[in-house]
C-alpha cells in the first residue's frame, strides 16, 4: 500500500459517522492526487483555479471537485462547469457571480458561506454577525442557481486547544440558529465544513461534516 492510501485508510478510521473527508490536494502534483484516487478516496479539495482546471482534466470523471480557498469573481467561469461546492463565498458580489455562471451553465452550484471565527485577521469570510444579518435581510432569494449548504470556517492556528473549540462551536451555534431562522432553506442547509489536519478531531466534536485536509494525507506542502 502507497504512504498515501495508507494515511487516507487511517483518516478514514477515525471520522465520526456522517462526516466525508476533503482530500486537500493543493500544490502536490497529479500523481499524488491519483494515488489518492486508487485509494478510494473522491472528493478532492483546492484552492487555485488554474490549478485545479489544469489537474481536474487528469482525473476520473467521478472526482467530486470542492474549492477552498479565496476565489476571485473572474475566475468562477473556469469552476462552474463542474464544481460540486465551493467552501469560500465570502461576499455578496462573489455569490452573484456564482449566479450568472451557474445559469449559463444550466447549473445550480452547491455553496458555503466563508465566515471568520479565528482570531488572525488576515483570513477571508463574513464575521457571524455580518453573516446572521445580511441573511435576515433574505437575499439567498435572487440567487436561483445557487443553494447554500451551510458554513465553513477556520479556527485560529494556535496550540491552545479550547480556543480552537471554542471557535468551532460558535461556528455550529451559528449554523443552528441561521438553519432555525427561516432564512436560509433549512432541507438543503446541511454541510458545516471546518477542521484541518491538526484539528479536525476537535471540529468533529463540535459537528463538523467536511473535514478538510491536506498536510495528513500527502505530506508537508513546499510553497
Ligand atoms: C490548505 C488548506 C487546508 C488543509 O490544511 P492542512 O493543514 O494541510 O490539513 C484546509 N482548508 C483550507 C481552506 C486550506 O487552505
Amino acid at each position: 500500500m502507497s504512504e498515501i492510501a495508507h494515511h487516507i485508510e487511517q483518516i478514514n478510521r477515525t471520522l465520526s459517522p456522517g462526516v466525508r473527508l476533503v482530500a486537500v490536494s493543493k500544490f502536490h502534483p497529479v500523481e499524488a492526487l491519483i494515488e489518492a484516487y486508487e485509494a478510494g478516496q473522491r472528493i478532492f479539495g483546492e484552492s487555485r483555479v488554474q490549478e485545479l482546471v489544469a489537474k481536474q482534466e487528469h482525473l476520473p470523471r467521478d472526482v467530486e471537485w470542492h474549492f477552498i480557498g479565496h476565489l476571485q469573481t473572474n475566475k468562477v467561469k473556469y469552476i462552474a462547469p463542474f464544481i460540486s461546492l465551493i467552501h469560500s463565498i465570502d461576499s455578496e458580489k462573489l455569490l452573484s457571480v456564482v449566479e450568472t455562471e451557474a445559469t449559463k451553465c444550466g447549473r445550480v452550484i452547491d455553496c458555503l458561506l466563508e465566515v471568520h471565527v479565528a482570531q488572525e485577521d488576515s483570513k477571508y469570510g463574513f464575521t457571524p454577525e455580518a453573516c446572521w444579518e445580511w441573511l435576515n435581510t433574505h437575499p439567498l432569494i435572487r440567487y436561483p442557481h445557487v443553494r447554500v449548504r451551510g458554513l465553513m470556517g477556520m479556527a485560529t492556528q494556535s496550540d491552545d486547544l479550547q480556543l480552537v473549540e471554542r471557535e468551532f462551536e460558535q461556528l455550529k451555534r451559528l449554523f443552528d440558529q441561521l438553519k432555525a431562522s427561516g432564512c436560509v432553506d433549512a432541507d438543503a442547509f446541511d454541510q458545516l465544513s471546518m477542521g484541518m489536519s491538526h484539528d479536525y478531531h476537535l471540529a468533529m466534536r463540535q459537528g463538523s461534516t467536511l473535514v478538510r485536509i491536506g498536510s495528513s494525507i500527502f505530506g508537508e506542502r513546499t510553497y
